[in-house]
This record gives C-alpha cells, structure tokens and sequence, in this order.
C-alpha cells in the first residue's frame, strides 16, 4: 500500500503525515493506493471514496478527506465530544429536531459512552480528533479495496474508537 498527502490544513506537514501514518498503521491493509487530503474545518469530518471521482487524487485508486476541526471545537456545548450523526438522525426522525439535541445534550452530559450502539468519542487534542476520523474514513476505503459495497459506519465508528485509544494511550505529552 501507498499513499499521497495533500496537506492543506493548519497542521505542520510532518505532524500530518504523522497521523496519517498512525492511522495506517492501526488499520487493516489497503492494497491500492490512496490519496489523502487534509483539510481545515468546523467539526471533525471526512469522505472516501474511488479516486477516479476527484481530480486531485489523481491516479490514485482510493481518496480520503479528513478535516483538521477547530482548536476547541464543541457540539452541543460538549468541547471535543463527538458521535455520529446517525444516531441523531435516527432519534430525530420520531421526534422534533430539538427534542433529539437536547436528548443528545443530557446523554453526554451523563458521561454516557454510547448513543444506542453507537461510540460517543471524547478527544483532547486537534490530533487525536483527526486520528478518529482517518481511521474511520480507512475503514470505508477498506471495503472498497476488498470490492465490497459501503462499509457499515457502525463498524467504523468502533475501529475509529479502538484506534483513538491506542494513540491517546501512546501520545507523548511533552
Ligand atoms: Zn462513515
């Protein structure tokens, strides 16, 4: 497997290139190559897909995008907690919008670590964020390489947590 990385976030190339080494290194192995892009945004988010369908990723057989979130970044009033949108969707879907947030808000605020089966995530750092969702995003990438159809997100969200453990277990803090 190899990789290309278009860092174009607030991140020094070589802290980027150290999270996506990371994240690699904790996934299963992708066969084809991939193009990586590193983004600054809001929230913690990401993309993969076939390269073919982003000119940028060039000959590439694979694209990730990961977005590098803000320093203190919050949803809900929970700084640098996160979860999927899914759960979110699902609740909202019998209830009114701001009943789903606020039942959301009180679950974290619980401490809670799951929304149903779904992982709630906590991170300290910008890097354990991007961390989370580079191995999210391998995952999807996993099951096109294998010539599966889409990943389910359940199973990347539970590979993204397992991998975000070993880094804030391995992270030095200087
Ligand atoms: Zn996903």
């Amino acid at each position: 497997m190899s990789y290309r990385l278009l860092n174009q976030s607030r991140l020094s190339d070589d802290t980027a290139a150290e999270l996506v080494e990371f994240a690699l290194a904790h996934s299963p192995t992708i066969k084809k190559t991939i193009a990586i892009k590193l983004l600054d945004g809001e929230f913690p988010s990401g993309h993969a897909g076939p390269g073919s369908i982003r000119k940028w990723a060039g000959r590439a057989a694979h694209f990730v995008t990961t977005s590098v979130p803000g320093d203190d970044w919050d949803i809900l009033g929970a700084a640098r907690v996160c979860w999927h949108a899914t759960p979110l969707r699902q609740y909202a879907a019998g209830h009114s919008v701001a009943d789903a947030y606020q039942w959301i808000e009180t679950t974290v605020a619980e401490g809670a670590t799951h929304i149903g089966r779904w992982p709630i995530y906590r991170t300290h750092t910008v890097e354990e964020a991007v961390v989370h969702t580079l191995a999210h995003e391998l995952m999807h990438v996993l099951a096109f390489d294998r010539g599966r159809g889409k990943q389910s997100e359940l199973l990347c969200e539970e590979h993204a947590l397992r991998v975000l453990t070993v880094y804030q277990g391995s992270a030095v803090t200087a």
